[in-house]
């Protein structure tokens, strides 16, 4: 996937928006080697009105953590 991180992050969540993604996951879809990378940038999606962003169960590894997916509008 070509892009920075944030545009692969967006990339990810939008390719999907009825799925709650965690951090790993998105990680991992985006092919971002640097899972860490990817909290900040999730972080500041869920602050905006595009995204929403909670803890509750991933719905790609199952785990409850905090997750990330596209608000609808
Ligand atoms: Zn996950």
């Amino acid at each position: 996937m070509e892009g920075s991180n944030p545009e692969k992050v967006i990339a990810v969540l939008r390719s999907d928006p009825s799925r709650w993604l965690c951090d790993d996951c998105i990680a991992h879809l985006a092919g971002i080697k640097n899972r860490i990378a990817v909290n900040p940038i999730a972080t500041t999606l869920g602050l905006t009105s595009d995204f929403d962003r909670q803890r509750s169960e991933c719905s790609r590894c199952r785990e409850t953590k905090f997750v990330t997916r596209p608000r609808r509008h």
